[in-house]
């Protein structure tokens, strides 16, 4: 099972792979311009980057999107300037990968500037977006203190992998899971930096 957490620097995605508790970060190679972090928990593994900056993200990007279950895209809800570069991030991910499963995460909900959900919801144009496939935006604060108890993280844990579990069955029955995940990261990664390095 596999589950990409993608999004604009700064949401949050760091912050929300290590509250998983889905054990080490494995790889990490931000000198090379790429944020790429993976996590494995018996079969279920997560791997997250930033879009935005480099077109380079997106075809890595757009490599992992084939074989992924559920799309998991976090939006700082508090920087209300860049969700329309959010959503155009969104729109040309989604473009490679018609039938997946998206489930946005509305992060930083205990920031006092922060939209809720709906808002990200609207403002993203979400429902045009995403309309065709199986989606769901989720309120979360990976903070604990101010948070209300629906945007807190054990409700989002439980809404999201209930929520991932359900579509990953769907799923499933349409795509085949690779086995050898974080081997074909290991291999995709060694070339490119072997390229931007020189070596
Ligand atoms: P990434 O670039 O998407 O991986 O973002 P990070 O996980 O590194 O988070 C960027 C910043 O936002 C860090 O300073 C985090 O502490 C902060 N942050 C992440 N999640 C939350 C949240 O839910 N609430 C608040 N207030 N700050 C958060």
């Amino acid at each position: 099972m596999q589950t990409l957490i993608i999004g604009l620097d700064a949401a949050g995605k760091t912050t929300l792979l290590y509250k998983l508790k889905l054990g080490q970060v494995v790889t990490t190679i931000p000198t090379i311009g790429f944020n790429i972090e993976t996590m494995v928990y018996k079969e279920h593994s997560i791997v997250g980057w930033d879009v935005g900056g480099r077109s380079g993200n997106r075809l890595v990007a757009r490599h992992y999107l084939k074989d992924a279950d559920v799309l998991m895209f976090v939006v700082d809800s508090n920087d209300t300037q860049r969700l329309e570069q959010a959503a155009h991030e969104l729109v040309i991910l989604t473009k490679y990968a018609t039938q997946l499963p998206v489930l946005v995460v509305a992060n930083k909900q205990d920031l006092p500037g922060a939209i809720s959900p709906k808002e990200v919801r609207e403002r993203m144009k979400l429902q045009t977006i995403l309309k065709d496939r199986p989606w769901c935006v989720l309120g979360l604060s990976t903070m604990t203190k101010n948070v209300p108890l629906e945007y807190s993280f054990p409700s989002f844990y439980n809404n999201a992998f209930e929520y991932i579990s359900y579509h990953h069955k769907k799923h499933q029955q349409n795509s085949a899971i690779s086995q050898n995940w974080v081997g074909k990261l290991s291999s995709l990664i060694k070339p490119i930096k072997a390229y931007l390095t020189g070596a």
